[in-house]
């Protein structure tokens, strides 16, 4: 196996939430024992239909149990901008789309009122818009490291296939499945970082602006926003 190869497993299975690959299966296969060939990577150049067509009827996390409709992703296959938010809502988990409630419609109006204030001609079908998790956590609970990391794997071959110019991380699990940083969300906005080699900014989640005392953070998630939306469409 030459060594851009082994880089592809290795990033493969990071996706997977691998964390630790053992040598004692390279070193039986070079004694001529076991069979130590890892699975086959995904397809290179996948399609987003591939990817939902790979999830089917997931029953891979407990999730699967309390949801209506999984939510996939929504928008252009060849967006330049992807937001990244949680995890579907009562009303997501209706209706299959990501964003449609109430978080989903400031989300839209932000994205669309600070476009045109700009002068910068996008509407919310012009990016893409999906979350870590596909299905409705019960309550709508934050998802737990388990089902972030089962479902993150599609999150990333969605990511992987569209490659846009930019990621906006909405909240603090999107922040977590995307950077694997701790910090809060507050410490981190407003600022770039990279998935893999694509740059990342972070800001406040949706839900979180709508709450009336956290009107300051509605100003700083205008402001981050007007930030991306230069970086990538200028
Ligand atoms: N909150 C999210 O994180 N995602 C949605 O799709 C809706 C609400």
């Amino acid at each position: 196996m030459d060594a851009e190869t082994l880089r592809q497993y290795l990033v493969f299975y990071q996706d997977l939430g691998v964390q630790a690959i053992y040598r004692r299966e390279a070193e039986r296969d070079s004694q001529g024992g076991g069979d130590a060939e890892p699975p086959s990577l995904p397809p290179a150049g996948e399609s987003l239909l591939q990817i939902r067509e790979d999830i089917g009827e997931c029953t891979r996390c407990g999730l699967h149990q309390g949801r209506q409709k999984i939510v996939f992703g929504t928008g252009d296959e060849k967006a330049k901008l992807v937001f990244v938010g949680e995890g579907p809502g009562a009303d997501e988990d209706l209706q299959g789309i990501p964003f449609v409630g109430r978080a989903g419609q400031l989300l839209t109006q932000m994205i669309e009122g600070t476009a045109k204030k700009e002068g910068i001609p996008l509407e919310r079908k012009d990016v893409y818009i999906c979350n870590v998790v596909k299905c409705r956590p019960p309550g709508n609970r934050t998802p737990e490291p388990d089902e972030m990391e089962i479902c993150g794997q599609f999150l990333f071959r969605q990511l992987s296939t569209i490659r846009p110019k930019a990621i906006c991380a909405l909240g603090s699990t999107a922040v977590k499945a995307l950077l694997g940083r701790p910090e809060g969300v507050t410490r981190l906005r407003g600022n770039w970082y990279k998935w893999r080699d694509i740059p990342l900014m972070v800001t406040y989640h949706p839900s979180y602006l709508l709450r009336p005392y956290n009107q300051n953070a509605k100003r700083e998630a205008w402001e981050d926003l007007k930030k991306v939306l230069h970086f990538v469409y200028d």
